[in-house]
C-alpha cells in the first residue's frame, strides 16, 4: 500500500548534499523537505518526491547543498575600518584616528551592520555572533535581513580616547553606560523573531574592563544564561596592561573572576604561554579563531595547542572579511606554517565552521548540520562554478577551492533570504550605497578624502 504524501512548505533539491552530520553523510541527487521552519525529511530526491507535496520547490540541478555556516565572532559596524585598518597593525579600538566606536551614531552602526550582515549572509553564513556599541541597531539589521544572530553590546570601562594612545584609564560612567546598553538590548531583543535573535553579554577584553566591571558582568551573565563573548590575549599591549594592573595574565584573570569556563567564547587567544594554554584547555572554553584578522596583524594563534589542551575551536571572520570559506582555508595554511607540518584538513575546519560553532553557542540541537528536527538553515552553492570542480570527496574542493561567491541561495529558518546571490528581504544595492555614504562622511571627519 502506498502512503499518501504529506504537505510541506518547501522541497529543496541538490545534485549533492553535504549534511555535515556526525558521520559525514553525503547524498547524491538528494532533497530536503522543510515544514514549519524545520527539516522534516532528507534523503534521495525520488523518495522525497513521493513522500511530500511541497508548497514550493527549489530544483536540484546544478546545486550543492550544505548546512549554513556559523560565524562565532563579529562586529559589523567595524566594516567602517575595512581596507584601512589592515595596514595599521592594531585592532581598531587601540588605533588612533580611526573612525569607530564613539565616532559612530546609532544610524551609522545600523547602516554598517546591514552591510556586514549582507556580506556574511551572501557568503553562506546563516548564524552570526555580532557585538558592538549600539547593539539594538545590530539586532534590528539582523532581524530585517533574516539571519539567525546572537547579539551583544560591547561592554568596557576603559576610556576609548586614552586607549587609542596606549593608556588604560577606567571610567565608572562609561562602564555603567555600556552595561545599560547591553541590558536594554537583552530586555528588548532576546528571543525576538521566534527565537532567531538571541542576546548575550560581551565584555570587550580583560584590559578594557576593570576587575569590578568583569565581576558585575559575571553576575549579570549568570542570571541571564547563554554565552559570554570577549577578546582574550589578542595583543601584547593587552597582556602587559592586565599584568601591570593585576599581576596576572589575561586567562589567569578571567579564571580568578570565574569567567574562564565552557560558556566563554574568546576571540584570538594569541599571546599565551604554555601555562595559559593549559589553563584555557582545562576550562573547556571555546576559541573564536579569526585566522584572517590574526594573519593581517602578523600573528598566528596557537589553536592546535589549545585544542590539544582541551579547548574547543570554532571559526569567525571578525569583520575583516565575511567569507567563512576563506577563513577555513587560512586556518589550515597558518597552522601548517605554525607547526611546520601537515596538520588539519578540509573536513575538520568545515566542522569548526558549522557544528563546532553551533555547539559553542548552545544551538547544536538546532543548526550546524542538515538533519531532521533541526532548523532549515541551508546553503546552496552553484555546482557549475569552475571553482567547484572536480568534486571528488566533497570537502576538499569546497574548502580549498570555493569561496562565498559560489553561494547562490541561503535559507534561514525555512525562509529563502538570498536567491541568485541577491537578498530577498532588503535592497542589497541600497545597503551598500548607504553604508558607503556614511563611511565616507566619517572618514572625512578623520581627515581622509575617500576616492569612491
Ligand atoms: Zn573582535
Amino acid at each position: 500500500m502506498t502512503q499518501e504524501p504529506s504537505p510541506c512548505d518547501l522541497l529543496v533539491g541538490a545534485d549533492l548534499i553535504l549534511t555535515l552530520d556526525a558521520s559525514g553523510t553525503i547524498l547524491h541527487d538528494g532533497a530536503i523537505a522543510v515544514r514549519d521552519r524545520a527539516i522534516v525529511d532528507i534523503g534521495p530526491a525520488a523518495e522525497l518526491a513521493r513522500r511530500w507535496t511541497p508548497a514550493s520547490t527549489i530544483a536540484g540541478k546544478g546545486r550543492i547543498a550544505m548546512a549554513g555556516l556559523v560565524n562565532v565572532h563579529n562586529h559589523t559596524p567595524l566594516m567602517i575600518t575595512r581596507g584601512m585598518i589592515e595596514d595599521l597593525g592594531l585592532a581598531p579600538m587601540y588605533t588612533p584616528g580611526v573612525p569607530q566606536g564613539h565616532w559612530l551614531s546609532e544610524e551609522d552602526a545600523y547602516a554598517l551592520s546591514r552591510l556586514g550582515l549582507y556580506e556574511v549572509l551572501r557568503a553562506g553564513c546563516t548564524t552570526v555572533v555580532d557585538f558592538y556599541r549600539y547593539p539594538q541597531a545590530l539586532a534590528r539589521a539582523a532581524s530585517e535581513l533574516g539571519l539567525r544572530a546572537v547579539i551583544a553590546g560591547r561592554v568596557h570601562d576603559a576610556e576609548p580616547g586614552a586607549l587609542a594612545t596606549g593608556k588604560h584609564s577606567y571610567s565608572r560612567a562609561i562602564g555603567e553606560a555600556s552595561l545599560r546598553e547591553n541590558a536594554e538590548l537583552i530586555e528588548t531583543w532576546n528571543g525576538h523573531d521566534d527565537g532567531r535573535i538571541r542576546c548575550d553579554w560581551a565584555p570587550h577584553a580583560p584590559d578594557t574592563c576593570s576587575d569590578d566591571l568583569l565581576r558585575e558582568i559575571k553576575k549579570l551573565a549568570d542570571a541571564h544564561g547563554g554565552n559570554i563573548h570577549t577578546h582574550l590575549s589578542q595583543l601584547p599591549a593587552e597582556v602587559a596592561a592586565v599584568k601591570e594592573r593585576t599581576g596576572l595574565t589575561p586567562p589567569q584573570l578571567m579564571d580568578k573572576l570565574g569567567l574562564l569556563n565552557e560558556r566563554l567564547i574568546a576571540a584570538h587567544c594569541i599571546h599565551m604561554d604554555p601555562s595559559d594554554i593549559a589553563l584555557c584547555g582545562r576550562s573547556k572554553m571555546t576559541v573564536a579563531h579569526a585566522p584572517i584578522g590574526n594573519a593581517k596583524g602578523g600573528r598566528i594563534a596557537p589553536i592546535m595547542e589549545l585544542q590539544e589542551a582541551g579547548a574547543r575551536i570554532a571559526l569567525c571572520t571578525d569583520t575583516f572579511s565575511g567569507d567563512m570559506i576563506e577563513a577555513m582555508r587560512w586556518a589550515i595554511s597558518m597552522q601548517r606554517i605554525h607547526r611546520q607540518g601537515h596538520v588539519l584538513d578540509a573536513r575538520t575546519v568545515l566542522g569548526w565552521g558549522t557544528r563546532a560553532g553551533a555547539e559553542a553557542i548552545g544551538l547544536a540541537d538546532k543548526v550546524g548540520s542538515l538533519e531532521p528536527g533541526k532548523r532549515a538553515d541551508i546553503v546552496l552553492l552553484d555546482s557549475r562554478s569552475p571553482t567547484l570542480a572536480p568534486m571528488i570527496d566533497g570537502y576538499g574542493v569546497l574548502v580549498h577551492g570555493a569561496s562565498g561567491h559560489d553561494v547562490d541561495t541561503v535559507i534561514v529558518d525555512g525562509r529563502i533570504v538570498v536567491a541568485g546571490g541577491r537578498l530577498t528581504q532588503a535592497d542589497g544595492d541600497a545597503i551598500v550605497a548607504e553604508a558607503r555614504a556614511r563611511a565616507n562622511a566619517l572618514w572625512r571627519r578623520a581627515g581622509r578624502q575617500p576616492v569612491g
